[in-house]
């Protein structure tokens, strides 16, 4: 099958669903896809908490305040023009997705909004009780769905990009449930596929989130930058087992509740890494994964190998005021917070590097823009709670903007259809499959999640990340290059060829990156280089060589005026 459109976008989280909604209102025809269904299967849907922007709700704020703390939290690595464009832009999308019924919370008339780790003030707009993400998608789905000219195709899953004379001139697609391929061709394609965290052992994010859209520019010859930093969150959910919640969600009730983090021993052990918490919840997000980690190391850890986190000092009473409706989400998991204490362990949570974008969205390969946490930069070296939904919303308005705006131009000036098939991987690469796979490849996914925990994790060592790179390159030499299988409905083992051919690409480009920078900084920690070098304030940017990752220092920009 082969489509044709002015603008295709790949991935319909937030960013993807804010771009095709935008192309299409500036005049693009719009095709948006998605391997899973549309806008239900990315981390924003999952997302429960809360959205960054200076909208003055609470008390008096302005963009520039949000800018500061975002500069401040990237440790000197945020590209300014983009972050700029996330502070300023984020409360006209705060009010554009309000005008369409999100429902944001509202208190004596006005928004209601919260503090949040990082900012100096409370700037975090919110829904309700753990429920933002799935009514940011709910909202954006039905503007979808109001606006029939977008075509939506789910569980296409996009393996690559095609290129014709150094253009992205639009993709390759596998149909999951049919087994077809599909090409897709136009004349500006937004990659927002979100970020990477599937490619560790415990990770908050959904399966989608394999790192499909770095390892697709890159291929392409696309620049990626900042692929080391890889954001931990330290009181992840490990057990009981919770279902339908987010687990991250700890995070809003320590700061409402405080709560007692604890050792196998059931004592309270941060002081020793220099955080005394007694009940309260001062201790920073790199610490804290750092005490449970050493903890744990120590033999100190829980049962399943984090810290216990108890609220049993508190009354029902109390929680119910805090966390109502949750309170009894968590009853029907078997949690009663009075009784038991929960386990928690870092977690990998969010990618701050990505693809690199100009301040219009275009990466460096024509015809291709990307947004949302598929791209780099903007974060620096660790992001701001509640940033990453923002950034999707304002990425995601731009690069729709912006492809449109190419794709209108391109008609205009007469160019007769788009150019197809390209130069790049032949358009029908994907229906020469070969046999069974001689490896099963979804027990070499679970092998390279150990791999990248244990030697990418949150704390690095130059020997840990070597044998990392060794191990990842042999499981990128034992999948080979062709695909398994003939073409047949649903068939999970070509799937997870797939990404496995992608997310090898992807964490050889993180363990690269990381083993490359010599110093410590936000969340990339060497245990063999600590603290930060100001040699350091420099990008490292990613191109696709012959031998892996080409590497090589890029400056910072320079910090807009305010
Ligand atoms: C549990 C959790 C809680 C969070 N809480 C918050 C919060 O409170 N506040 C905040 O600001 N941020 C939060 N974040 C981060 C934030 O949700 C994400 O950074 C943001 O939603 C990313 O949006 P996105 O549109 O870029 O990507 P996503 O929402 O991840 O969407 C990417 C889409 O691309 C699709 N896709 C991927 N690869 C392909 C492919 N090859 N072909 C076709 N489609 C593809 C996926 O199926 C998915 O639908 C949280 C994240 C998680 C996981």
């Amino acid at each position: 099958m082969h489509l044709s459109v002015d603008v295709l976008v790949i991935g319909s989280g937030g960013a993807g669903m804010y771009a095709a909604l935008q192309a299409q209102r500036d005049g693009a025809s719009v095709l948006l896809v998605d391997r899973s269904l549309i806008g239900r299967g990315g981390a924003t849907v999952m997302a429960q908490m809360t959205v960054a922007a200076a909208v003055g709700g609470a008390c008096p704020d302005h963009w520039e305040h949000h800018y500061r703390d975002t500069l401040r939290a990237g440790r000197g690595l945020c590209e300014p023009a983009l972050a700029r464009i996330v502070c300023e832009q984020g409360p006209e999308c705060i009010e554009e997705m309000d005008g369409w019924g999100v429902g944001w919370a509202r208190k004596d008339g006005r928004y209601a909004q919260v503090m949040a780790p990082g900012h100096d003030r409370a700037r975090c707009v919110y829904v309700d009780f753990l429920n933002t993400g799935p009514a940011v998608s709910q909202t954006l789905r039905t503007r979808l769905v109001r606006t029939p000219e977008i075509r939506r195709v789910g569980e296409l899953a996009v393996t690559d990009l095609v290129v014709r004379d150094g253009e992205c001139v639009g993709a390759v697609a596998l149909h999951l449930d049919s087994g077809e391929t599909v090409t897709l061709a136009a004349r500006a394609t937004v990659i927002a596929t979100g970020g990477l965290t599937r490619l560790y052992r415990r990770n908050s994010g959904p399966a989608n989130n394999g790192g499909d859209g770095y390892a697709l520019a890159l291929r392409a010859g696309a620049e990626l930058i900042d692929m080391e930093f890889v954001q931990f969150f330290p009181i992840g959910h490990l057990a009981p087992r919770l279902i339908g919640m987010d687990p991250i969600m700890w995070d809003p009730f320590r700061y409402k509740l405080g709560g007692r983090l604890l050792n196998a021993d059931m004592e309270e052990f941060t002081d020793r890494y220099g955080a005394p918490e007694d009940g309260r919840y001062v201790i920073t997000r790199d610490l804290a994964t750092y005490a449970i980690t050493k903890e744990v190391e120590a033999g100190r850890g829980s049962p399943h190998g984090g810290a216990w986190l108890s609220f049993q000092h508190l009354s029902e009473a109390t929680l119910r005021e805090a966390f109502g409706p949750v309170i009894d989400r968590l009853a029907r998991n078997g949690i009663d917070l009075t009784k038991t204490a929960v386990e928690v362990a870092p977690i990998a949570h969010y990618h701050m590097g990505g693809i690199a974008v100009d301040a219009t969205m275009r990466t460096s390969l024509p015809g291709l823009y990307a947004a949302g946490e598929a791209v780099g930069g903007s974060n620096g070296a660790n992001r701001l709670s509640g940033n990453a939904i923002t950034e999707a919303f304002v990425f995601g308005r731009l690069a729709g903007a912006s492809a449109a705006r190419a794709a209108n131009a391109a008609r205009a000036a007469g160019k007769s259809g788009t150019p197809w098939p390209g130069d790049g991987p032949e358009p029908q690469w994907l229906n020469r499959r070969g046999g069974r796979p001689a490896h099963n490849c979804a027990a070499l996914i679970v092998e390279l999640q150990s791999v990248m925990a244990d030697g990418v994790g949150p704390f690095r060592t130059r020997a840990g990340l070597l044998e990392a790179i060794e191990r990842i390159e042999s499981i990128r030499a034992a999948i080979g290059e062709t695909p398994p299988g003939g073409v047949s409905s649903f068939d999970p083992e070509l799937l997870d060829w797939l990404d496995l051919r992608q997310m090898t690409v992807v964490a050889r480009c993180v363990a690269q990156a990381a083993l490359e920078r010599t110093e410590s900084r936000g969340a990339h920690q060497r245990e063999d280089y600590a603290g930060l070098d100001e040699n350091w304030r420099v990008h490292l940017s990613v191109r696709h060589g012959p031998e892996g990752p080409a590497i090589s220092r890029r400056a910072v920009g320079e910090e807009a005026k305010a």
